[in-house]
């Protein structure tokens, strides 16, 4: 009798199981650090211890690189007076890359901008407009090639402070990836704030889709299909405040010490390296368009979304079948090949 109800069953289960593959299992966890709500998703049997040890990772990479925590090895290099520190293999070789990255956007990524944002008031809230002589005496201080690094000993002269927070993220995100790579995790997605970055593609073999925000609303502009990659924004929406009718944002030019006005109010940057993509959005905002476009062709290693003060969307060619843009009344450019 058993044994017959079960052959009954089997018979209605296997032409299911014939046409839809189980689901892989999804291990998520949502966590509070680095100032943002990340959640980390991984899909699979390795998925529930993965996605703990990244967490983990994550807690671990927060407390070496805060620029505010008294106990973080960036914090110590600010406070040392000038004289080198020893540092994690982690922050040396973030800090290496990160002054590479500086040096190669002429300097529109700078990871010593700190003293010029928190005399804005982005580090507390408490918002200011600070005056021309106050920015003038704090981008003194201003410079990323007065950060010294040899091998793991770091050091800034008195005065001077590093800031990791433009590059943070996507470090974070790549070394996550990375251990769940190694722990048998073929699909995940990791949502950092504004950083999405992606593991190999859905578990069921299709591109993930990332939606770009809206900087003026709470929908979206278009989506993004992609497998293996950062999706990284920066956004002039994410932290701002306003006075006097003006509004000012965290993004900076290093070169006036004001929040950029390049044209652009959202950057996204896709590459293969979280650090380079998040590198990049900050840098690609305080460049513009124009310079944003130069900078691509010289390079071509990563593709980007750009969206002007105008509602204009300026996309590189490479996006041409992977972004569609949401809705309509928005002006699509696609920059040249050549
Ligand atoms: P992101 O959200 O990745 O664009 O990083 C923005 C954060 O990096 C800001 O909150 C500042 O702390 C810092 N920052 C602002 N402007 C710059 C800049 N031009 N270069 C490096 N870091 C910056
Ligand atoms: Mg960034």
């Amino acid at each position: 009798m058993k044994k017959r109800l079960c052959t009954a069953l089997l018979s209605v289960l296997l032409p299911l199981s014939a046409c839809a593959a189980p689901a892989a299992e999804e291990h998520s966890q949502l966590l509070l650090a680095m100032d943002t709500v990340m959640t980390v998703t991984a899909y699979g049997p390795e998925g529930e211890e993965a996605v703990q040890a990244a967490c983990g990772r994550i807690r671990e990479l927060e407390s070496l690189l805060s620029v505010t925590d008294p106990d973080s090895e960036v914090y110590a290099v600010n406070h040392s007076g000038g004289a080198p520190v020893e540092v994690s293999a982690d922050t040396a070789a973030l800090t290496a890359r990160a002054l590479e990255l500086c040096a190669d956007t002429a300097g529109a990524l700078d990871v010593t901008v700190y003293p010029v944002v928190r005399a804005w008031g982005f580090t507390t809230g408490d918002y200011r407009v600070p005056g021309e002589e106050e920015l003038t005496a704090l981008l003194e201080r201003v410079d990323y090639r007065q950060v010294k690094l040899e091998a793991e000993r770091l050091s800034v002269p008195e005065g001077v402070e590093l800031d990791l927070g433009a590059v943070a993220k996507g470090y974070t995100g790549d070394q996550v990836c990375a251990l769940l790579e190694q722990a048998g995790v073929t699909s995940a997605k990791l949502e950092l704030g504004g950083n999405v970055q992606l593991l190999g593609s859905k578990p069921d073999g299709s591109l993930w889709r990332v939606a770009v925000r809206d900087p003026e609303g709470e929908g979206y502009v278009g989506i993004v299909e992609a497998a293996d990659r950062a999706v990284i924004t920066s956004g002039g929406y994410e932290r701002f405040f306003e006075e006097g009718g003006e509004t000012y944002w965290h993004i900076i030019d290093p070169a006036s010490g004001r929040p950029a006005r390049s044209g652009l109010v959202s950057v996204t940057v896709m590459a293969r390296s979280g650090v380079t993509a998040d590198a990049l959005s900050t840098a690609l905002f305080v460049m513009g368009r124009e310079k944003a476009e130069e900078y691509w062709h010289a390079r071509r290693d990563f593709e980007c979304i750009l969206i002007g003060a105008d509602g204009t969307v300026t996309i590189t060619p490479g996006l041409r079948d992977s972004f569609t843009l949401a809705g309509e009344g928005r002006t699509l450019e696609i920059w040249d090949e050549t």
